[in-house]
């Protein structure tokens, strides 16, 4: 007979997506399950910030792939739309460009084709094909690509996935694939932006991306009321019912080993937590730097590819601006200069492209008084030791550049408005979340750190300890990593399966 008291423990260090969701997953199966956080409140990147009555979703903003939400609360008993009051979002996106023109993004196909035959006449077959591929890339990849693990090469290369590579055109670079479809860099650049999401360049990133519009236009984007901090919210209810223990302002100092096995945590007062299993959610990168004995994997890991950081703007308004809609993105300056800046020389461009979040369009709630509490955030370079980046300075430039374009579309009046002003940075992510060089999402997802050949989620000496979150497969995003912790959890239940 097994007591409680018996149960094998298992330790999570980090309380992000990644770590919340493996918490539900692993506890439902009868283990103990212990969650450490350094910050004082659950979310990690999904973050939540409020400030006088103005609340911010300060990361994720985006709903995407409804189904992988959906699965994730079906998984754990619960149906999704018990919690989550959602609203799709139509149109997607308010898009403006250099010469103030505007694009609207939408799932109605006859508002769309009236759009884009207006910037590029014949282009509405174009956009159909596009979509289409992408539907078709979409349900190629999430099966076989994204929601499965790949625990030996011989999964990852073999001539079926061979096969599949070409199949998802993931050899052939996302901007090339799009002026197939468009000739006007207006929709080229409408329909790559959205590689930024998985921090990357549409110069680099393979077509395969191209999934991204189909499932914001086909799929829908969704809101969910409250703002995306309700899904940690209740993903984190859903797991403190089931007996999971979440310690917050509790940062863990070592993961620590003896032999082959991970044994349990060093806490930063210097407590000492043992476990049976450990999971780490906290960025890869830092985990193998700052938490385990070094074996040569941190600074190897430390050579591979990141995607790039942001400087964010969070401004509680006392007026709301019309021009803006819930997702809003000015195109500014050289496109393909513009992620140069990014990728290569690691910076902000001098004009950059921005992202402006209004949620008080549709929810109210989000701000007081019939005011706005927007969100605006600008792409830059990660954190590169090599170079002097004067972030402060950088950070002023960005505010200075976006008020300055706002005022073209009839904004003139912010600053005035400002009754919330907060700031964060590279270095803030890096601090406040321990992201390795302030990357906001991780590990680049180019094709040699995707699959088997990205981090495993398994420790390839200590058998017992595992990982979950954005840098692991299959990678960054809410949904993504949804599906990391569910591959995570099934690792954990295939390898105990003899003790249990
Ligand atoms: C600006 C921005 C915008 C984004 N927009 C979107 C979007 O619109 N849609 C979308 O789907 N995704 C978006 N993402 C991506 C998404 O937010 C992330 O991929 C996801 O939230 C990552 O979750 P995670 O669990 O992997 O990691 P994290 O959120 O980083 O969680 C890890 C947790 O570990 C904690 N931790 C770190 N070190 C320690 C330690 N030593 N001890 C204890 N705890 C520790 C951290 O505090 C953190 O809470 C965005 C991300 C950013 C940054």
């Amino acid at each position: 007979m097994t007591y409680p008291e018996e149960k094998p423990t298992i330790l999570i260090v980090g309380a992000g997506i990644g770590g919340i969701t493996s918490a539900t997953h692993l506890v439902r199966t009868g283990y103990r399950v212990k969650v450490f956080e350094k910050n004082e409140k659950p979310g990690g990147r999904c973050g939540q910030m409020i400030i006088q009555n103005y609340r911010f979703d300060t990361g994720a903003t985006l709903f995407l792939m409804p189904e992988l939400y959906a699965e994730t609360y079906a998984a754990l008993g619960e149906r999704m739309e018990d919690y989550l009051d959602l609203h799709r979002i139509d149109p997607t996106y308010h898009l403006f460009f250099q010469d103030n023109s505007q694009l609207q993004l939408t799932s109605d196909m006859h508002e769309m084709m009236a759009q884009v035959e207006a910037i590029e006449p014949g282009s509405y077959e174009g956009l159909l094909h596009y979509l289409g591929e992408g539907g078709r890339l979409y349900k190629l990849s999430l099966p076989n690509l994204i929601c499965r693990d790949f625990r030996s090469l011989t999964q990852f290369i073999n001539p079926r996935m061979i096969l599949l590579f070409l199949r998802l055109k993931s050899l052939t670079r996302h901007d090339r694939y799009a002026k197939r479809f468009f000739k006007t860099s207006k929709l080229q650049m409408a329909f790559t932006f959205q590689d930024m999401y998985m921090g990357l360049s549409p110069y680099e990133s393979p077509a395969t991306y191209s999934l991204m519009q189909y499932t914001e236009l086909s799929a829908g984007l969704y809101y969910p009321m409250g703002g995306m901090y309700r899904i940690v919210e209740t993903l984190t209810a859903i797991t403190e019912k089931l007996g999971v223990v979440f310690m917050y302002n509790c940062p863990v100092k070592k993961i620590l080993t003896e032999g082959g096995h991970a044994t349990g945590l060093e806490l930063s007062d210097g407590q000492i937590v043992s476990g049976d299993i450990v999971v780490a959610n906290a960025d890869l990168g830092y985990v193998y730097r700052s938490l385990l004995p070094d074996d040569g994997t941190a600074a190897r890991i430390d050579h591979k590819e990141y995607g790039c950081s942001t400087v964010m703007f969070y401004w509680g308004l006392d007026k709301e601006f019309p021009q803006l809609g819930l997702h809003n993105l000015f195109f500014c300056g050289d496109y393909r200069k513009g992620f140069e800046d990014i990728f290569t020389n690691t910076t902000m461009p001098e004009q950059p492209n921005f992202y402006i979040h209004a949620p008080a369009r549709l929810d109210p709630s989000a701000s007081p008084n019939g005011g706005d509490s927007l969100y605006a955030a600008v792409p830059v370079g990660h954190i590169n030791d090599k170079l002097h980046q004067n972030w402060p300075e950088i950070q002023k430039r960005a505010r200075a550049f976006m008020i300055q374009r706002l005022a073209r579309v009839g904004i003139t009046d912010l600053e005035e408005h400002i009754k919330v002003d907060f700031s964060f940075g590279p270095e803030d992510w890096q601090n406040r979340y321990n992201l390795t060089r302030g990357s906001a999402h991780g590990l680049s997802h180019k094709l040699t750190q995707m699959g088997y050949f990205r981090p495993h989620n398994r420790h390839k000496t200590y058998h017992n300890l595992y990982f979950v979150g954005a840098s692991t497969h299959p990678g960054t995003g809410v949904p993504t990593v949804l599906v990391s912790a569910r591959l995570t959890a099934q690792r954990i239940l295939d390898d105990t399966a003899w003790e249990r």
